[in-house]
């Protein structure tokens, strides 16, 4: 089986025992921040998705003016096609993210889909084409089932259930206090990590977005329910284009193209074995994770300090 789970924590780990010095204070903050307000031309036309091809056109961005976060970002992914955002942490992959679903604006550079500049079409268009699948997915004060439902109005009871059922979450809502609807959220049943993904999965199965954004997360989740949940995930990403923020193995490698951030520049790009093959910071990660190699060579070390 495909238990082996690419362990981009400790990716991230080997870079950070070569700059814990560098605490970030923005981390801090960052917590504590609002997006930028982003806004709409009020004769704003609606998003029209008809392959799903988004394009980074050199994009950067940075939460504060004096700061950049990722510089001249440049790719496309083609419709139906996956794109594996990898690299420690910090590098900015979530950021990338957040711009596509415009919770920031660019500063430079312009996003597209289809064509068409995320800024120039209406938040809600642009946000009911995006399904977003994570551990931290926001849940509010309500029901399971209006979580499931959230966004998707016209769906009833027998659907929510069988997306639940599709996304391995329906055996746990079933055994919750009200099964469907107990009250889940802040003040609600607390649901683990594991639990919020299949309810994010659930959600986003029901909503059939155009694009979908995955963050994975090394769940904390039995094995088998792990294959199950990937299992829903693989079947959702199909031939819809997926951005995923990537930690295991098997979405690395099936991935169409793998963008590897380091300090908000993507610093090498390619397939899985074109990566392995150019002997870049990808391949000596891979190598030291593998237990190839004992240590990062110098230049990388070096790298990472910057
Ligand atoms: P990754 O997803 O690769 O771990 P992030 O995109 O989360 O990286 O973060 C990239 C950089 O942006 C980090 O230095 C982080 O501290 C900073 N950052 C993230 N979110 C915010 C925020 N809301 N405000 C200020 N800085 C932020």
């Amino acid at each position: 089986t495909q238990r082996f789970i690419w362990p981009m924590a400790q990716f991230g780990q080997i870079i950070n025992m070569y700059q814990r010095a560098r605490a970030s204070s923005a981390r801090i903050f960052g917590l504590m921040d609002e997006p930028n307000r982003v806004g709409e031309e009020p004769d704003a036309p609606d998003l029209a998705v008809t392959e799903g091809r988004v394009e980074y056109d050199d994009v950067s961005f940075g939460y504060d003016a004096d700061e950049r976060i990722l510089e001249d970002i440049d790719f496309t992914v083609d419709g139906g096609e996956t794109l594996a955002l990898v690299g420690p942490t910090g590098a900015g992959k979530s950021t990338v993210l957040k711009l596509l679903l415009r919770m920031y604006d660019v500063d430079e550079g312009e996003i597209r889909v289809d064509g068409q500049s995320v800024q120039d079409v209406t938040l809600r268009s642009l946000r009911e084409s995006l399904g977003y699948v994570s551990q931290d997915t926001f849940l509010f004060y309500g029901s399971v089932e209006e979580n499931i439902k959230y966004g998707t109005f016209d769906a009833d009871r027998e659907d929510v259930i069988e997306a639940a059922k599709m996304a391995e979450a329906h055996e746990f809502i079933q055994n919750l206090p009200d099964g469907y609807d107990t009250e889940v959220g802040e003040r609600g049943v607390k649901l683990s990590g594991g639990q919020r993904q299949r309810v994010s999965i659930a959600r986003a199965i029901l909503k059939d977005p155009d694009i979908l954004v995955l963050d994975e997360a090394t769940s904390d989740v039995d094995t088998e329910t792990e294959m199950l949940i990937q299992r829903s995930i693989d079947d959702l990403a199909e031939d819809r284009t997926t951005f995923a923020i990537a930690h295991r193995l098997s979405t690395i490698k099936d991935a169409d193209q793998v963008l590897v951030l380091e300090g908000g520049e993507i610093v090498e790009r390619g397939t899985h074995e074109e990566l392995l093959a150019n002997g870049g910071l990808y391949s000596h990660l891979w190598g030291v994770q593998a237990g190839e190699i004992d240590e990062l060579p110098e230049e990388f070390i070096e790298r990472a300090q910057r």
